[in-house]
């Protein structure tokens, strides 16, 4: 029953509307196995058992969810018992991992708004436990705080989430700014889901984003982190990048790149980043493997680029140029996003390599071929290419290289010797990139593929 009956202040609070089975389209067919096993599970021992965000949101508009989410009244103990396959995790709030193989359905207990904020509004804490109508509260948009209810396979919806969904709004719950002020990465949140839906932003949750952009500099760079690649590697990167430009956040997080951008309206570096972004939605779509380093690498190209500029009218040679100038660039961007070494290793191969490309040309390019990055550069040399410089004889003197010499040519990032355990990258789908060898490798530190 909801809300809890035991609960003194429920009278005061909205009651929900229970959408029954009939009245949507959520299958159990739709659901999986495995979240419907965890459902099932606390269900039969006892429990309330809700799918709930983005599952149930996708599900009702017909969208194969990306993975699901389970909220429950159990206590993370008290799923831990149920589940051998569970790991508790979080600190800011305690999650139960309940994994099988590499699927993880994510179990939450219900928790209260009332969670713990600082001086500025800031969520710090939030692990009070509740029942589902205060757990409501705490989500951040109307589409996303839809529970569907495993007991009788209805939809119960205290905020409007259903007509929302069905008008294509992204809407926050309750005073839009302060909800913003909580947690700042709603911002991005609200631009990444109406871009993937196709929804619009309702006004009032609109109209404070650009204003507020500023807050997103507290969060931490390993969150924005996770929300960049969210962003960028979701299948509408284009997009995406238009509507955070669009609503004043993309210098949020990549500021050295708003700054060229905003200079040169029209010239190669806006082209360039909205080429690479294009081609990654386009690569996602057939299913092609992704890097994080590739986009980086064109994300911060154009400021890289000016400062290397810099450096060599001050008289520096232009391999050290380049060096200093992507010691700077990534620096400074890893203070905003925490990105791993071994993607921002990738842009930095991939940007020392393009002078190369140029100096070999003619020459004896089969070292240059056999490169395990020469790929992933030759694609950065034509994606400059279409956007606009002046490299198509270039281009076509290294596709035919290729062509002449198919056995020398490696695949960017299929060897890996650089001491991270080989394998794919959880993120992009890809083989990591691997760090430049400046010094020479004392033999025998390690065996394996390096030759
Ligand atoms: P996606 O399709 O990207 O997984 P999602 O809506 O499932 O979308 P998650 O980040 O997986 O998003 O979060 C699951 C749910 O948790 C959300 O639907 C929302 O209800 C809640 N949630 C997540 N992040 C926040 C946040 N920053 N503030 C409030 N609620 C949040
Ligand atoms: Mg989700």
């Amino acid at each position: 029953m909801f809300p809890d009956p035991t609960d003194k202040i429920s009278h005061l609070k909205p009651r929900p509307q229970i959408i029954p089975r009939s009245d949507h389209i959520i299958s159990r067919e739709a659901i999986s196995e495995n979240a419907l096993k965890v459902l099932y599970r606390l269900k039969n021992s006892g429990y309330q058992s809700f799918l709930v965000g983005g599952s149930v949101r996708d599900l009702l508009l017909g969208r194969e969810p990306k993975d699901f989410d389970v909220a429950t009244n159990a206590h993370p103990e008290q799923i831990r018992e149920l589940f051998r396959n569970c790991h508790l995790i979080g600190r800011r709030f305690r999650l139960a991992h309940v994994r099988f193989g590499n699927d993880i359905i994510e179990v939450s207990t219900f928790r209260t708004a009332h969670h713990v904020s600082d001086v500025e509004g800031r969520i710090v804490r939030d692990n009070v436990y509740g029942t589902i109508d205060d757990d409501v509260w705490r989500r951040d948009f109307t589409a996303n705080a839809l529970y569907y209810n495993i007991d009788d396979f209805s939809v119960v919806d205290y905020v409007g989430g259903m007509a929302d969904i069905r008008a294509g709004v992204i809407r926050l719950i309750g005073d839009p700014e302060l909800r913003y002020r909580e947690d700042a990465v709603r911002l991005l949140r609200a631009v990444r889901f109406a871009v993937k839906l196709g929804f619009r932003i309702h006004a009032d949750s609109e109209r404070p984003i650009a204003k507020l952009a500023l807050l997103l500099e507290e969060i931490p760079s390993a969150r924005l982190f996770e929300e960049v690649l969210k962003l960028f590697l979701g299948g509408c990167a284009e997009q995406t990048f238009e509507a955070l430009r669009h609503h004043g956040l993309f210098g949020a997080l990549f500021p050295e790149t708003e700054i060229v951008l905003g200079r040169e309206e029209s010239g190669f570096p806006q082209t360039l980043v909205i080429h690479a972004l294009r081609d990654t939605d386009q690569r996602l779509a057939e299913s092609r493997p992704v890097t994080p380093g590739f986009l980086l690498a064109a994300l911060l190209w154009s400021p890289m680029r000016a400062q290397a500029a810099d450096q060599v009218a001050r008289g520096l040679a232009e391999p050290e140029a380049l060096e200093l100038a992507a010691d700077a660039v990534i620096s400074r961007q890893i203070a905003r996003t925490a990105i791993p070494r071994r993607f921002t290793q990738m842009a930095r191969e991939i940007w020392e390599f393009q002078p190369r490309l140029l100096r070999y040309m003619g020459k004896r390019p089969q070292r240059l071929l056999a490169h395990p990055r020469f790929r992933a550069a030759y694609d950065f040399l034509l994606l400059r290419n279409r956007a606009g410089e002046p490299l198509q004889e270039l281009c076509e003197w290294w596709t035919a290289a290729q062509k002449d010499m198919p056995t020398n040519v490696v695949d960017a990032g299929a060897e890996d010797d650089d001491g991270e355990p080989p394998g794919t990258d959880a993120d992009s789908g890809e083989t990591p990139a691997r760090p430049r060898r400046r010094r020479r490798r004392r033999s025998g530190r390690r065996g394996g593929k390096a030759k």
